[in-house]
């Protein structure tokens, strides 16, 4: 294996020295994960960054997603993956406001709260349904077989294609390494449009470091022969079609729309909508929210890291008043964000 890095990484060397500086985004906090664990941002020539981008769905929830839960704490009792329950708010976090004596529950997926709501028939049950287009299909199969009225979500599921096509816009990107899990759902398609309108390499990734290696290299070998695709190095799991089966509940149930992501305006196309039929279940249709202003905590920098635009040892806060213990912002939250990764791999904890 060492004789095989060494190898790529040469190779990686030598294709870089025909550029300038070259910036290549990932969007997915696996792979930050293992660019970490690995050291491979060590492993490459210095015109080459490894950006990180926004690949943690805890981390693009909004503050005012957040708000929304911890304000419906007072009639609802409010079902949450784990690592939600840690992010702040504008004022404070749902975690907080359970230590206030609010019913806030952890859960492992969205049927445990339908589990809990069919059991407790006098409460009624919000879920935060995060996520991408890897757990939407989840939210959508049980809302398709839900027989029950005292069970709603607050849709946060986002779509990353649209954000990706956000980034092209709007930054100097050279190349995207695409997310694993993500297209082993939607498939290569989806990518097609965005090399076509680009012009950028995209390769989708495992998260083997030798994947990552790899895709790195597959991305200079395209700018180098200017012969720009999409390729797939992750092919053992990811085909051209995707997960037709997850594709199909996806269609169903939602519908593509507008969304706002932490630290981006409004991503055309960046959000998945409840179709009329499921309307029922989404708490925006059933409950008025009073406009809660967002604070973003001073010095906090999560909104350019989720645009690849800072790294969390760019924030003054890093490590110091802003750690896993004692999150300022999102990115600091998941297992996921960008600065819990960087906090783990890089101050030993
Ligand atoms: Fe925000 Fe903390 Fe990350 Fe700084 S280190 S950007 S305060 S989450």
């Amino acid at each position: 294996m060492r004789e095989l890095v060494k190898k790529v990484t040469s190779k990686i060397n030598e294709l870089a020295k025909e550029f300038d500086e070259l910036k290549i985004m990932h969007v997915c906090g696996s792979h930050e994960h293992t660019i970490c664990k690995y050291g491979l941002r060590e492993l490459l020539p210095e015109n080459l960054l490894l950006i990180p981008g926004p690949g943690c769905p805890v981390c693009v929830t909004t503050q005012k997603e957040i708000d929304t839960a911890i304000y419906l704490s007072e009639n609802y009792v409010i079902t949450t993956l784990g690592d939600l329950y840690r992010v702040p708010g504008s004022e404070k976090s749902l975690f907080d406001v359970r230590a206030e004596g609010k019913d806030v529950r952890i859960v492992y997926s969205i049927t445990d709260a339908v589990r809990m709501a069919k059991r407790e028939k006098d409460k009624n049950f919000l879920f935060l349904a995060i996520g991408f287009e890897t757990t939407a299909p989840t939210t959508g199969a049980e809302l398709i077989n839900l027989n029950i009225d005292n069970f709603f979500i607050l849709n946060c599921h986002r779509r990353t294609p649209p954000v990706m096509e956000f980034l092209l816009e709007d930054s100097k990107i050279d190349a995207f390494i695409c997310p694993g899990h993500v297209s082993a759902i939607i498939g290569v398609k989806p990518y097609y449009p965005l090399v076509e309108k680009y012009r950028v390499p995209m390769v989708i990734a495992g998260f083997e470091p030798m994947d990552i290696l790899i895709s790195i290299y597959m991305i200079l070998k395209q700018l180098n022969e200017n012969n720009i695709r999409v390729e797939n190095e992750y092919d053992r799991v990811v085909k051209e079609e995707g997960n037709v089966v997850a594709q199909k509940i996806i269609e169903k149930v939602f519908t593509p729309s507008d969304k706002r992501w932490r630290g981006f305006p409004i991503i055309k196309g960046g959000g998945f909508e409840l179709k009329e039929e499921f309307k029922k279940y989404d708490i925006l249709e059933r409950e008025e929210i009073p406009d809660i202003k967002e604070k973003i905590p001073k010095g906090c920098i999560c909104d350019k890291i989720l645009r690849g635009e800072k790294l969390p040892t760019d924030c003054k806060l890093f490590g110091k008043s802003c750690n896993p213990l004692n999150p300022v912002g999102s990115c600091m939250v998941s297992e996921e964000g960008t600065c819990r990764i960087f906090f783990k791999y890089y101050r030993g904890v």
